[in-house]
C-alpha cells in the first residue's frame, strides 16, 4: 500500500528563513542582512544583557531544583508583567480583574489566547492590520477563525491610513476580535497617536469588539511607561481585552521563549472563571511553562537595581535604533537621494517600511549583497556604524 505520507505536500518556505539561507550562502565579505527580526549591537551581535547575566548568576548560585511550575507559571513573573502593562498601582490589578499566564514567548501567548477565544466565541471574525506580523493570520486561522484585514499602512505617505482603519473597524460585526500592535508596529514601524488610540478605543466600545493587543516591543519606542499608553487607555475604558507580552526583544532572550498572556476581565469572580478555563487550554497544549527565562525576567523586574540596569540597557538599544534611523535619513539626503526618507524618523521600533519596491530590494541583494524583505521592510536594528554607508550608497543607487 502507499506510504502514509504519499499525499503530503511540501509547505511553502518561510520567506524570512529563505532570505537568511541566501544570505548565509553569499560569499561577499561586505554583505548586510536587514531581513532579520532581531536587535543587533553596533558590533553586529545579539547582546546578552548585563541584567540578565546577573540574574542568571544568582540563579546558578541558588542551585534551585527544577520542579514543575504551576500551569499559569511563576506568580512573581505574572505580577511583574501586569505592572509593566498597567502600572503596579492599577485599580484593575487591585480589584483582581486581571489574570496573567506565563507563555512560550509572544507567539505562545497569542496562541493560548486564540484557543481560549475560539472556545468562547467561535463565530467571531479576527481582524488584523494590513500588513501585519506575518504569523498573525496563520495563528488565528490555525485556531479556527476567519481572518480579515483592516486598512493600516498608507503607501502614499509611508504613514497611517487612519481614516481607512477606523472605517474598517466600525464596519466589523459585534464580537469581532481586533488584533492591535500596542506599539512599534511590525512590519511598518507606523504607530497611532494618543488621540487616534482614543478613537480606536471608542470604536471598540461602540462596536462591541474584542481588543487583543500584541505588545512585543515595549520600551523600544519611548520607554516602558510611555509605550504602555495604549494598554492604559483600554484599561481606563472598562472594556474586557487581551494583551500578549513578549520579552524576546526587550530582554534579548529570543530562544528562552519568555512571554505572557494577560486578560482584563469585568470582575474578580469573572477573572477566576476565565483563569480556570485558560489553564485548561495550557494544560492540554504544553502542561506548564519552562522555568529559566521566566525566573530571569522576574528576578530582574523585581529587583530595583537590576530593573534600573535593564531599563538603561533597553534605553541604549532604543537610542541606537533612533541614531540609525537618523543617519539613514540624513546620509540619504546628503547624497541627494531621489526620495525624501524623513518618514523613517517618524516610524518607531525595530522596523521600517522603506517604500522600496520588490524590484529595488532585488537589486540591493543582487548588486550590493544587501538583503531585505521584498515588501521593503528593513530591520533598522541591523544597521550599524560599519555598514550604514554601504547600505545608504546602495539604496541611493537603486532609487
Ligand atoms: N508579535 C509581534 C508583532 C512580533 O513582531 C513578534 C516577533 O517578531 C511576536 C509577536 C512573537 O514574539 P516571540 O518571539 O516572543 O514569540
Amino acid at each position: 500500500s502507499a506510504s502514509l505520507f504519499a499525499q503530503v505536500e511540501l509547505a511553502p518556505r518561510d520567506p524570512i528563513l529563505g532570505l537568511n539561507e541566501a544570505f548565509n550562502a553569499d560569499a561577499r565579505a561586505n554583505k548586510v542582512n536587514l531581513g532579520v527580526g532581531v536587535y543587533f549591537t553596533d558590533e553586529g551581535k545579539i547582546p546578552l544583557l548585563k541584567a540578565v547575566r546577573e540574574a542568571e548568576r544568582q540563579r546558578l548560585e541558588a542551585a534551585a531544583a527544577r520542579g514543575y511550575l504551576p500551569i499559569e507559571g511563576i506568580a512573581a513573573y505574572n505580577q511583574a508583567v501586569q505592572g509593566l502593562l498597567l502600572g503596579k498601582d492599577s485599580p484593575l490589578i487591585t480589584a483582581g480583574r486581571v489574570i496573567t499566564a506565563q507563555a512560550l514567548g509572544g507567539t505562545g501567548a497569542l496562541k493560548i489566547g486564540a484557543d481560549f477565544l475560539n472556545r468562547l466565541t467561535p463565530d467571531s471574525i479576527v481582524a488584523i492590520s494590513d500588513p501585519s506580523w506575518e504569523n498573525h493570520r496563520a495563528l488565528f486561522e490555525g485556531a479556527g477563525f476567519t481572518v480579515k484585514n483592516y486598512r493600516y499602512f498608507d503607501a502614499a505617505t509611508s504613514g497611517l491610513d487612519f481614516a481607512g482603519m477606523l472605517a474598517d473597524l466600525k464596519a466589523l460585526p459585534a464580537k469581532s476580535i481586533v488584533v492591535l500592535h500596542a506599539c512599534c508596529h511590525n512590519p511598518t514601524g507606523v504607530d497611532l497617536s494618543a488621540d487616534q488610540w482614543k478613537e480606536v478605543v471608542a470604536a471598540c466600545q461602540a462596536g462591541d469588539l474584542i481588543p487583543f493587543l500584541d505588545m512585543a516591543y515595549q520600551g523600544f519606542a519611548e520607554g516602558i511607561e510611555p509605550d504602555g499608553a495604549a494598554v492604559r487607555l483600554f484599561a481606563d475604558s472598562g472594556l474586557s481585552f487581551f494583551v500578549s507580552s513578549s520579552f524576546s526583544k526587550s530582554f534579548s532572550l529570543y530562544g528562552e521563549r519568555v512571554g505572557a498572556l494577560s486578560i482584563i476581565t469585568g470582575s474578580k469572580d469573572e477573572a477566576a472563571r476565565v483563569l480556570s478555563q485558560e489553564k485548561r487550554v495550557i494544560r492540554t497544549n504544553y502542561s506548564n511553562p519552562p522555568t529559566h527565562g521566566g525566573t530571569v525576567v522576574a528576578t530582574v523586574l523585581n529587583s530595583p537595581e537590576l530593573r534600573a540596569m535593564w531599563e538603561a540597557e533597553l534605553g541604549e538599544m532604543r537610542d541606537r535604533i533612533k541614531l540609525m534611523r537618523n543617519q539613514f535619513v540624513n546620509k540619504l539626503a546628503a547624497k541627494g537621494a531621489k526620495r525624501d526618507f524623513s518618514f523613517v524618523n517618524r516610524q518607531r521600533g525595530m522596523f521600517s517600511y522603506t517604500g522600496l519596491s520588490a524590484a529595488q530590494v532585488e537589486r540591493l541583494q543582487k548588486e550590493f549583497g544587501i538583503y531585505a524583505v521584498s515588501t521593503g521592510r528593513i530591520c533598522v536594528a541591523a544597521l550599524n556604524s560599519k555598514n550604514i554607508d554601504a547600505v545608504v550608497d546602495a539604496v541611493a543607487a537603486v532609487l
